[in-house]
């Protein structure tokens, strides 16, 4: 049997969240990915809308966004060879029934994104031919929305981590944790590795994990969420389609390379798994999308489903656990893991070198409280932060 490997810090999953993890703590420590897939990104982070939009999720991960935007706008010198966000804008609609739903969620947008405005149906059928006259009431759009290269930002991640000496170790699921000498043992088909510290980045499988460790699960649950492409309508010229977004979170759209991306906008409760679009799913999605366009899907080109995971109050988990404080969580970054990953890897890295909660986070209201997985248990945290 050959020797383990000894590193500073382990981390669970190369998803965006274990790449970006990897990526800020490989500068001050040795740092090794176990990931159980033959490549990184083979699960929800290559089954994303890739999106970057200031104007989803909870007040939590608004703000958390807002703190990724300049990472993602002007990453380091050297992290990729193309811009990492592209325009694309995102009109919500609303059918008239749901009018007042548009009204109470475009004041609470505009007060975090002051850029958003309203638009008569007119001027969204303007920007996006296809939707129906007698199908819209009213919507607003958000002008800044953008495209991400999700590909660009994960391989930038791991780029940038194996250039500080982090190793990245694929077909290496973790089979079982336990403790040596007052360390964390992993064991994975590709070998044994030591560490003082260990980060759970395994998205949907981060319960399991914590399970494995000996550490009170938090209570995680997948949700699968469905996509398909269809061609664009013939003769239109699509590329220029922001995102559309129906209020009532039924359905969204939004021009992929040169197809269309739909999504029924499910979240079906699911079991940690290597998730697949179910038919019904994609039918819905269809039903919804021709019953607000002229669009009439003859032929879906490509399905996928991912697992979006959340705790309870629907924001991530990032920082030690309150009862095993070397056990780190990352986790729980539902439908926003790939636009929060740049500010969620910096918080994650900065409390585990010691460093207390970034300034530039907290000066968008977000706080260690709002992190932490002691929220979750109600309890007080023994540690809120490790001392490097
Ligand atoms: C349809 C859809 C649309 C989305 N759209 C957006 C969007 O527009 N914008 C946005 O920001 N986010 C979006 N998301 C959410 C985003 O994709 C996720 O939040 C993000 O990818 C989660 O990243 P992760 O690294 O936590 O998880 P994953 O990418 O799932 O990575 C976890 C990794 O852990 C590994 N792992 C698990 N167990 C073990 C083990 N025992 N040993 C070793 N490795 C293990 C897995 O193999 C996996 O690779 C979307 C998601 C879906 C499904």
């Amino acid at each position: 049997m050959s020797a383990a490997e000894q590193t500073e810090i382990i981390i669970i999953g190369g998803g965006i969240a274990g790449a970006g993890a990897a990526f800020e703590m490989s500068r001050t420590s040795k740092v090794v990915v176990l990931e159980r897939e033959s490549h990184c990104g083979y699960h929800t982070t290559g089954r994303s809308a890739a999106s970057f939009t200031e104007n989803y999720g909870n007040g939590i991960i608004r703000r958390i966004v807002l703190a990724s935007r300049a990472f993602l706008t002007e990453p380091p010198s050297g992290f990729c060879d193309y811009p990492l966000l592209s325009k694309r804008g995102m009109i919500t609609v609303a059918r008239a029934d749901q009018l007042e739903l548009l009204r109470e969620d475009l004041e609470a947008a505009q007060a975090l994104v002051p850029s958003i405005v309203a638009m008569t149906p007119a001027e969204a059928i303007a920007r996006v031919p296809v939707l129906r006259a007698d199908y819209l009431a009213g919507a607003y759009i958000e002008p800044h929305s953008m495209d991400i290269d999700v590909n660009g930002l994960h391989q930038g991640y791991l780029r940038g981590a194996r250039a500080c000496g982090a190793r990245i170790v694929t077909n290496a699921g973790v089979k079982a944790i336990g403790r040596q000498g007052g360390q964390w043992r992993a064991e994975t088909p590709a070998g044994t590795f030591l560490a003082p510290m260990l980060v759970n980045a395994a998205g949907a499988w981060g319960d399991q994990i914590a399970v494995m460790a000996g550490v009170r699960p938090i209570g995680l649950q997948p949700k699968r969420r469905t996509a398909f492409n269809i061609p664009a309508p013939a003769g239109v010229d699509i590329s220029d389609w922001p995102l559309v977004n129906d209020i009532g979170a039924e359905f969204y759209f939004k021009p992929d390379a040169g197809q269309l991306f739909v999504s029924p906008a499910d979240a079906t409760p699911s079991a940690p798994m290597d998730a697949y679009a179910e038919d019904i799913d994609v039918a819905i999605g269809a039903e919804r999308l021709e019953r607000a366009t002229t669009i009439e899907v003859q032929r879906v080109s490509r399905s996928w489903a991912g697992l979006r995971t959340f705790v309870a109050d629907g924001s991530p988990v990032v920082g030690p656990d309150d009862e095993v404080p070397d056990f780190i969580w990352l986790v729980g970054q539902g439908g926003y893991g790939i636009k929060t990953s740049p500010a969620l890897s910096r918080v994650c890295a900065s409390l585990i070198a010691g460093k207390g909660f970034p300034d530039d986070v907290a000066r968008q209201g977000v706080s260690m409280d709002d992190l932490t997985p002691h929220r979750l248990r109600g309890v007080e945290p023994k540690a809120r932060q490790v001392a490097s």
